[in-house]
């Protein structure tokens, strides 16, 4: 999907995630891959289809798997340093991981697992010719990274955007998330490419801040007076708004309830 003449984006189906690439003068820069070998070969085709130009890096906003499964297509990897350390641990649980999902064991058999080659802590501008700025930003994990390229007024938030969806919280550092998110408002944004859900603009961050403050502040409150186990079995106690991937509520109580 062609977003601005320089950026285009795969909107993953049914909230899976998304991905995209920005096209330079000189060169093509990836970010991140699809959930699975075949989808980020597809999306290869696709940029093919786009540009006669090489891709010189992938940039990796985050570790999750549904992001990083497709690095072994591609050779340089930008990663935030955290980025690499959290896959590094991870990769074994993964392939146990990969075992265990009969449905999907064939399409995953052919993951190589493939670190960041290039990690920074900060932030860092590729001067790909539109810039492209890669900023370190924590929150939905500690490493989690956003992409934006200020001529094109274009963001790609990772995974601090789930639009449309429940957000999943496994690894995240609520109060960081959402100063991250404040400090997104600021910026000159026309669209934004979430890590899941469709494409949105900066009335999606306003609507995410708001709903990690009403699960971070409803969790605190009703952990005075229940049990893990009694929120886990009432997740509607939250009150939150109905979206997609409504089971993940469940599973953010119980990933989140000893950290508030
Ligand atoms: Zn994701």
């Amino acid at each position: 999907m062609k977003v601005t003449d320089r950026v285009y984006c795969r909107i993953g189906e049914h909230g899976n995630s998304n991905n995209g690439w920005i096209l330079g003068d000189e060169y093509c820069l990836v970010v991140d891959t699809a959930a699975f070998p075949d989808e980020t070969r597809e999306d290869i085709t696709r940029i093919q289809e786009t540009t006669d130009k090489a891709i010189k890096f992938l940039i990796n906003t985050h570790f999750h798997p549904d992001h990083t499964f497709g690095n072994m297509y591609f050779s340089d990897i930008i990663g935030h340093a955290f980025c690499y350390e959290k896959l590094k641990e991870m990769i074994p649980l993964y392939m146990e991981d990969v075992k265990k999902e009969p449905q999907n064991e064939k399409r995953l058999q052919q993951v190589q697992f493939r670190l960041p080659t290039l990690t920074f802590r900060g932030r860092i501008t590729i001067h790909a010719e539109p810039d492209t700025i890669v900023a370190h930003k924590g929150g939905h994990t500690l490493g989690s990274a956003v992409v934006y390229i200020p001529e094109e007024q274009v963001l790609f938030s990772g995974d601090l955007l789930f639009a449309g969806y429940h957000p999943y919280m496994g690894d995240a550092d609520l109060p960081q998330w959402i100063a991250a998110l404040q400090s997104l408002l600021t910026l000159e944004i026309k669209f934004i490419i979430p890590g899941h859900g469709e494409l949105c603009d900066l009335k999606e961050i306003v609507r995410h801040i708001t709903y990690l403050e009403t699960f971070l502040d409803t969790l605190k409150d009703l952990k005075k007076k229940y049990s893990k186990e009694t929120l886990i079995q009432n997740p509607s106690l939250l009150d939150l708004p109905h979206m997609g991937n409504e089971e993940r509520i469940c599973k953010n109580i119980n990933a989140q309830y000893d950290r508030v």
